[in-house]
């Protein structure tokens, strides 16, 4: 199998906080493309990989950024000691074989970028390699996924609407306190005592949302922090490190966040 390596081979933990997971499957039986919409380290990509595992099916995964090209998708010739070769893109490997493609955050990428999806997610369900003269019809198993984030949207930078129509969607949101909890404490192996105080420093810093923060904490935040304690930093100097310094420069916020932190500890 030509995508072995991007098989799962182990179940990767995820705690479900909903009906996604019966979404997705459903979803998925008639390979319909799906978005996967929520703020940055909620469980987007661990869900995905969770998902791939669960259908054993390999996942290829695009972290897209503003200079990728089509061609980083599709593929290209390169050449080597006999003459050039064509190399197949991420993309065009998970069409062929037959794997989920996730690509992540795919906004960031460039508007042509966007645009060879778009014969992959009708019936058509092709992909042309221009270049090199080739229709790829997809594997009967390829499915699309990308990640999309509201909350960084602007005018100038956002999918068009006939690429947004193309997808069914899932909401993703910070999980319940309990939840995230036990996410926080599987992840980091702190204790549950622990766990429950990162979960309440979040709340307060979700809540300086638009109030001087674009986001507040993720949990991805919070298991780093739960990972410093448990090399032995303490919670305040944890959570400085792993939560207050990246996420804001403003002397302010970051006093307002000392203080929630300080009230929660
Ligand atoms: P996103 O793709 O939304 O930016 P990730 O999936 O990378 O976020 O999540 C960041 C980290 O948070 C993961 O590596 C995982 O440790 C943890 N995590 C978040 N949500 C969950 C969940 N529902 N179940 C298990 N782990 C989770």
């Amino acid at each position: 199998m030509p995508l072995k390596d991007y098989l799962i081979t182990e179940e990767p933990y995820y705690q479900s906080t909903g009906k996604e997971i019966a979404h997705f499957e459903a979803a998925y039986a008639d390979r319909m493309p799906i978005m996967l919409k929520g703020p940055t380290g909620c469980g987007k990509t661990r869900f995905v990989e969770h998902i791939a595992y669960r259908l054993r099916k390999p996942l290829v995964t695009v972290s897209c950024h503003e200079d990728m090209t089509a061609s980083d998708l599709v593929g290209r010739y390169l050449l080597d000691a006999n003459g050039t070769v064509w190399q197949d893109g991420p993309l065009t490997l998970a069409v062929r074989h037959g794997a989920i493609c996730y690509l992540d955050e795919i906004v960031e990428a460039r508007q042509d970028t966007t645009v060879v999806i778009h014969s992959l997610t009708d019936d058509r369900r092709i992909l042309s390699l221009e270049k090199k003269n080739e229709v790829v019809r997809a594997h009967p198993d390829f499915q699309l996924v990308i990640s999309y984030n509201p909350g960084y949207q602007s005018v100038l930078k956002d999918l068009k609407e006939s690429t947004k129509q193309r997808f069914g969607a899932i909401d993703f949101s910070y999980p319940s306190a309990k939840l995230e909890a036990e996410i926080v404490c599987h992840e980091s192996g702190v204790e549950q005592a622990v766990a429950d105080k990162l979960v309440k420093i979040a709340e307060r810093s979700r809540n300086l949302r638009g109030h001087g923060l674009e986001e507040g904490a993720s949990t991805r935040m919070l298991i780093h922090v739960g990972q410093l304690i448990n090399r032995g930093v303490p919670l305040g100097e944890a959570c400085d490190v792993a939560l207050v310094l990246p996420i804001t420069d403003d002397p302010d916020i970051r006093s307002a966040l000392g203080s929630a932190i300080s009230a929660c500890a």
